[in-house]
């Protein structure tokens, strides 16, 4: 099934971008463990290094099973192309150095991954690329005067790890092409199946596939997705306009890459420039357990979903133990309306509330959990629990925990597919552990 145009998304999930034909009519795809390609014979070579035939070469720059991943991503999301890296953070990394070569701003949300935040903060100005916290970021009316010169991107969390902090993701994308730049969404939290970011306006979506999309706690890894739209050649991205030798056409004539991928120039130049000097490849292996993932995804998120909303009646009713919680599909989230917006079928399955007690009191409560596994990471078949301001989020600063809406008595839970009734009853006893 080569043509995707026409199905509708559960069906994508099983069989986008795989055609058993292509490979040796194998019904699951393939796991292409090699390095290299036979280039055939010299002429064949010649066609392939001169982009005028498509042909592998090295599993640094493409491989086919990872190729399946992209495309069947892709085609959930609507995207024209998608390129797969071995880490969300090599995602979020290479999506900011395309945009930022030579130096350059972005204005990003206080509401994001910790590992996203202190990457900004720390390792980014160094290489003259510079993260604005935006202020006004639940308030798209009041984000354009922060918009400076030489800021090259609006980058959000659709929903903000940890605090499900719904972002007004249409606004932002009319503000942003207002001021010729693109929206990049990180849409882990969320997965194709609960919001489509392109929907919206957003330019640029990328995933950690690390979890919910995979959803097995298995493997790392992570997708940049474009959708061909935003006008590269505004002024303000000359990366795009550069003509290149290795762009060459058959006459030798250099070319840029809105010419030879004018449908994926961001992530046609990424894979050109990025993942094949920079490296950060994925490999086949994790490939094909993410498409094994995401063959189930609509049916794991919404048992997720509804196992969350069961547990967040239980401790909402919990006073005792629970002082607030962030879920935003709550009538009394004021994030409510957003999420009616932007997640019909529910904000997800990972939501923090504030536990009642002293920090030792809600560190034995973590302790006592029985079922609930303690680490970092969401999304995962299995639930979750942790303590994010001192394991997720434990590289921001006091003040930078407070301006992210980070209590120190913040407890994130991430629901999985065990039975609802026993992950109440293992909280239940862990409280009573404690109290
Ligand atoms: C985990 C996470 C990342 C980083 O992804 P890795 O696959 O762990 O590198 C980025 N963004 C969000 C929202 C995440 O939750």
């Amino acid at each position: 099934m080569t043509n995707n145009k026409n199905y509708r998304f559960d069906t994508l999930k099983i069989r986008a971008g795989y055609n058993p034909k292509e490979h040796q009519y194998a019904t699951s795809v393939p796991i292409y463990q090699t390095t290299s390609y036979e280039l055939g014979d010299t002429k064949r070579a010649e066609r392939i290094v001169g982009n005028e035939e498509l042909g592998w070469i090295y599993t640094r720059i493409s491989n086919p099973t990872v190729d399946v991943l992209e495309k069947r991503v892709a085609s959930l999301d609507g995207a024209t192309g998608a390129l797969a890296l071995s880490s969300g953070m090599a995602a979020i990394t290479y999506t900011i150095l395309n945009l930022t070569e030579k130096g350059g701003r972005i204005l990003t949300s206080p509401y994001i991954y910790g590992g996203s935040f202190d990457g900004f903060k720390i390792i980014y100005p160094k290489f003259n690329v510079y993260f604005d916290l935006s202020q006004n970021i639940t308030n798209p009316e009041k984000l354009e005067k922060e918009i400076k010169e030489d800021t090259k991107a609006i980058f959000v969390e659709s929903i903000s790890n940890p605090n499900g902090i719904i972002i007004d993701i249409e606004n932002l994308a009319k503000i942003a092409h207002k001021n010729g730049i693109p929206l990049i969404v990180d849409n882990t939290f969320a997965t194709p199946y609960l919001l489509n970011p392109f929907r919206y306006g957003a330019d640029i979506v990328i995933y950690s596939v690390t979890k919910s999309l995979s959803g097995h706690g298995n493997i790392i890894a992570g997708l940049i997705l474009e959708n061909g739209k935003f006008p590269w050649n505004n002024g303000k991205f000359p990366q795009f306009e550069q003509k290149y030798y290795t762009l060459r056409d058959k006459s030798g004539i250099e070319r840029n890459y809105l010419e030879v991928f004018p449908e994926i120039p961001f992530t046609g130049k990424i894979r050109m420039d990025y993942l094949n000097y920079f490296g950060s490849a994925l490999g086949p292996f994790e490939a094909y357990l993410a498409l094994i993932g995401i063959e189930t995804l609509s049916e794991r998120v919404e048992k997720q979903i509804s196992n969350a909303k069961k547990i967040v009646e239980y401790l909402r009713k919990n006073t005792k133990y629970v002082e607030w919680i962030n879920y935003p599909s709550l009538e009394t989230s004021s994030y409510y309306e957003l999420a009616q917006k932007y997640f019909p079928r529910g904000a997800g399955s990972v939501f923090t509330f504030g536990f009642r007690g002293n920090i030792e009191q809600s560190e034995k409560f973590i302790d006592s959990l029985k079922i609930f596994s303690y680490l970092a990471n969401v999304g995962d078949a299995k639930s979750l629990v942790v303590n994010s301001p001192k394991v997720t989020h434990a590289e921001l600063t006091p003040e930078e925990q407070k301006l992210a809406g980070l209590k120190p008595n913040l407890i994130r839970l991430s629901i999985g597919l065990e039975d609802a009734d026993d992950l109440i009853e293992d909280l239940e006893q862990a409280f009573k552990n404690v109290f």
